[in-house]
């Protein structure tokens, strides 16, 4: 249920709203926008009858929200969110790229990519240091030593930096090192991990289940914005369908329903929603076409000795193009690719 204040009304008017239902049993979240603020009510909504709300001074009306999830819908939060990541924003006027390896190899490795992508125009350097494999034997990446590489990196290059947590016990850890806080497609719906994660304040980056539906999706980030977290970005990376021809198949209509649905920005990783370096731009264009706030890319300088995801990695000199390209679509789209000019200051420019 949300509660429509009226135009102008007073902070001691919202607060005495939010008393009341505090009072109730239930939580209250309130969103201010520009026009007009409105209050989420957070719990079992059975215990509240509309009318007397309506009688507080100061409501406007009172709505019950349809969708199942309620922070994270259009209706709560008629405006874009924009999740701030340093100098990066997600969600607003311009197309935002992550771009990094699949995991943090060494040192070296990590250095020469962020410095390829840093140079390129990625506005954050993402790389996995605890990573979720299929085969107990593969690579599990360096754990801790790579959040320090990680770390490193951002000092040296001024990048923000996506890492993923896969285990509820690392979330204070990572959280120490990251600046987001990704949440990878198999533990989308690890509601102890999301929960845990979501309660750091970290920005998070939530992908999409392989098999789960968009509303899936919503609820998930719901859960994240219960914790009073409203810095989620949705990613969508590809779903399980009969098509073998291709990793996962991108679900390009999920960018304008989730847009639609919700005012939290939405990102595509066509690296993994493609598992093909060559489809890889052109999924990366379509996204931006279909509305995406932005883009997530594997890079490697030298994929073939990838300890994860060669095969999906792009060239540095791929991902430049990818940007070109990217760009040409942003500006048809009326928008603009963020870059992060080298003072570490945030510019949104065309090119
Ligand atoms: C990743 O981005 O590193 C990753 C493992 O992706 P996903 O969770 O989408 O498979
Ligand atoms: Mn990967």
């Amino acid at each position: 249920m949300i509660i429509v204040l009226k135009p102008n009304t007073t902070e001691e008017g919202i607060q005495r709203v939010v008393k009341r239902i505090k009072e109730l049993g239930l939580d209250a979240m309130v969103s201010r926008g520009m026009m007009r603020t409105i209050i989420g009510v957070i719990g079992e909504e059975d215990r509240i009858r509309i009318q007397p709300l309506e009688a507080i001074p100061g409501v406007e009306h009172v709505m019950p929200v349809l969708a199942p999830y309620k922070m994270a819908s259009r209706e709560f939060q008629p405006e874009d969110t924009v999740v701030r990541v340093g100098q990066a924003e997600f969600g607003g006027a311009g197309v935002s790229v992550i771009a990094g390896p699949c995991a943090v190899e060494s040192r070296d490795q990590l250095f020469a990519i962020a410095e390829a992508v840093s140079k390129g125009g990625a506005v954050a350097l993402r790389g996995g240091a605890f990573k979720p494999r299929t085969s107990p034997y593969s690579f599990q990446g360096l754990g801790e030593e790579g959040l320090n590489y990680l770390k490193e990196c951002r000092e040296r290059f001024g990048l923000p930096i996506v890492t993923e947590v896969v285990d509820t016990r690392h979330v204070e850890m990572v959280a120490r090192y990251a600046d987001v806080l990704q949440i990878g497609a198999r533990n989308m719906q690890n509601f102890s991990l999301i929960t845990e994660a979501g309660r750091t304040g970290k920005p998070i980056l939530l992908k999409r289940g392989m098999s789960a539906t968009v509303k899936d999706l919503l609820m998930s980030a719901e859960y994240i914005l219960t914790q009073g977290n409203s810095n989620v970005i949705l990613c969508e990376r590809g779903i399980k369908t009969f098509e073998d021809g291709t990793r996962n198949t991108v679900d390009i209509s999920a960018i304008p329903a989730l847009r639609l649905a919700s005012h939290l920005p939405v990102i595509v990783d066509p690296s993994h929603g493609t598992g093909r370096r060559e489809l890889i731009a052109p999924l990366a264009r379509a996204a931006v076409a279909a509305g995406a706030n932005g883009i997530m890319v594997e890079v490697h300088h030298c994929p073939e000795k990838a300890l994860c995801d060669g095969p999906q990695a792009l060239l540095p000199t791929d991902f430049a193009e990818m940007m070109d390209e990217v760009t040409i679509i942003a500006e048809a789209m009326g928008k603009t690719v963020s870059r992060m000019p080298k003072t570490g200051r945030k510019e949104t420019a065309s090119r």
